[in-house]
């Protein structure tokens, strides 16, 4: 196969939810269809069994929950299937944003009972902001769930974000009869298991429902089409993969329901690794020369090697393992003898591997995030990975003040992995920020276990970050209100921190002359 035809057929997505939308379950059932798994409840077991190999994961342990994220891959219909996972507790961190700067194309579920919540609404803007097509599975519909028509208007609304059904309900709850698939013009029944009806040229308006689903859901159905085909936004492939319209499907992940037809059309229409921007033009996924950017660096996965390992995502060429790569940011040859699959439970050693496939790659402190490798003779720089704005601050001190060198190290290879973002003010003060209360656990624990630094940390009570924007006035430390300070980042770029939006929103009342913005590109 060439390497075309084999990227052609490759599929990196990510899975976005609220905690508890049922992401968990999602990813299972798309892992048991692709026979990457035979039994349910493997997802689940893996979060709270096999990661705990490694000793800082011990907090994963302790809270049950997903500090780290792999790829987990399986094959359907002769597509190769990459999803990336994501932390999906409530503390989350900037890696979760992260990870979606790697994915082609992002799956966003919803709890159809509760419809579209907070961390959906953040994490849906990353991923519109890079403008990768957006599928969404609305969740749960055995269960009592709220109005599909409203569901929709909801996507809308809370994310401004316009879409069309492909598949629709039949009810819910105790009503819940099947699933109507809007392209296709069949009926997938719910109680009937494997049972599908395909129907006629009237669709839902000819006779062949008639009998097999409830009058009740049948009139329902009948009149939320008349609606659908008169007023909703057209099915449209070029919108949705642009990024502009989103695919509704709908279903039960636990019950394995709405699955099927929901995989198929993604598998059909998500897009195919493609070109990347890079600050001099695009890099194509055939183009020969290697190349490729680092999105994540996760410390000792592997507790029996303490190096850290580099999550890459392959943007062109093939990958020999061996062969020679420069680093564009600081010019160095580096040898990439140390590569590893990312599966789930695997850490196989890979040998080659080409665009659209995410490789790890053995680090002893030479890469940073957003780093570019590649085996071509010009420096090469991908776009930017943006940096977001931590909600939760802390100030922290080593407790033992001869331990100060220790500490310095400590903040800074953590900073430079991207683990937490690091702050100072004007008295020198280590300020930490973070979008997850989880992100400074990690950091304690890391600092007084691998830099043997124990540290004091104190909450500050500001919760929304800005940075000053260039072309703003010089000395901003003049234009402090109640409640807000001024830090600078390790760019020296200034940032100031309010307690709350009331409290942003009086600063730009009253300087309007600052101009102040929500994320900055990485330099
Ligand atoms: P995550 O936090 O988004 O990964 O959510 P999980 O997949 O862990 O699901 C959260 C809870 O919702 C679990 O108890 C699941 O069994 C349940 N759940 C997930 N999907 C469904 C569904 O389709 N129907 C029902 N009734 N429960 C579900």
């Amino acid at each position: 196969m060439s390497n075309l035809e084999a990227i052609q057929k490759r599929r990196i997505f990510g899975i976005i939810s609220h905690p508890d939308a049922g992401k968990t379950t999602l990813t299972e059932k798309l892992l048991l269809h692709g026979g990457a798994i035979r039994e349910a409840g493997t997802v689940k077991a893996r979060r709270n069994a096999k990661f705990a190999k490694s000793d800082w994961m011990e907090i994963e342990k302790q809270r049950g929950i997903s500090v780290t994220s792999s790829v987990m891959q399986f094959e359907y219909e002769g597509k190769v299937v990459s999803i990336m996972d994501t932390p999906g507790h409530n503390d989350f961190g900037e890696d979760t944003y992260r990870i979606l700067t790697s994915v082609d194309s992002a799956v966003m579920v919803i709890d159809a009972a509760k419809g579209v919540e907070a961390q959906t609404v953040k994490l849906f803007k990353v991923c519109s902001m890079r403008q990768i097509p957006i599928f969404t599975f609305i969740n749960k519909l055995d269960r009592q769930s709220k109005d599909p028509l409203d569901c929709m208007a909801d996507l809308e609304d809370a994310l401004g974000l316009p879409s069309t059904a492909v598949t629709w309900p039949i009810g819910n709850g105790l009503t819940f009869e099947g699933i109507y698939d809007r392209l296709e013009n069949k009926v997938y029944l719910y109680k009937q298991k494997d049972g599908v009806i395909e129907l006629g040229a009237n669709g839902v308006f000819g006779d062949t429902l008639e009998g097999v689903i409830s009058d009740a859901n049948l009139d329902i159905l009948r009149g939320e089409m008349e609606l659908l085909d008169g007023a909703g936004n057209p099915f449209d492939l070029q919108a949705i993969k642009d990024g502009k319209l989103s695919p509704v499907f709908f279903g039960s992940a636990l019950a394995d329901f709405g699955v099927t037809p929901f995989l198929k059309h993604f598998l059909e229409w998500s897009p195919a690794p493609g070109p990347r921007k890079t600050t001099t033009g695009e890099v194509k996924p055939t183009d020969e020369f290697f190349s490729g950017f680092i999105f994540k660096i996760q410390a000792n996965m592997n507790p029996a090697h303490r190096d850290r390992l580099a999550f890459f995502r392959i943007c062109s060429g093939t990958f020999t393992r061996g062969m020679n790569v420069t680093l564009s940011r600081t010019g160095k040859q580096m040898k990439l003898s140390q590569s590893t699959h990312l599966m789930a439970n695997e850490r196989e050693t890979v040998e080659t591997a080409i665009a659209g496939d995410i490789i790890g790659i053995y680090d002893s402190g030479n890469y940073q995030i957003g780093d570019t490798l590649t085996d071509r003779k010009e420096k090469l720089f991908f776009e930017p990975l943006p940096t977001f704005p931590p909600e939760l601050f802390m100030r922290v001190h080593p407790i033992n003040s001869l331990k100060a060198k220790q500490f310095q190290k400590g903040v800074q290879q953590l900073a430079q992995e991207g683990a937490i973002q690091v702050y100072h003010n004007e008295f020198n003060d280590v300020i930490l920020g973070a979008v997850g209360q989880l992100q400074f656990e990690v950091f304690e624990y890391r600092l007084t276990n691998e830099y043997n630094s124990e540290v004091r940390m104190e909450p500050l009570d500001y919760s929304v970050a800005r940075w000053v924007a260039p072309g703003s006035p010089k000395d901003v430390k003049e234009y402090l209100v109640a409640r807000s300070t001024l830090v600078y980042d390790h760019f020296e770029r200034p940032l100031l921190l309010f307690a709350n939006q009331y409290t942003l929103n009086n600063f730009m009342q009253k300087y309007p002359e600052v101009k102040l913005v929500e994320a900055l590109d990485v330099d």
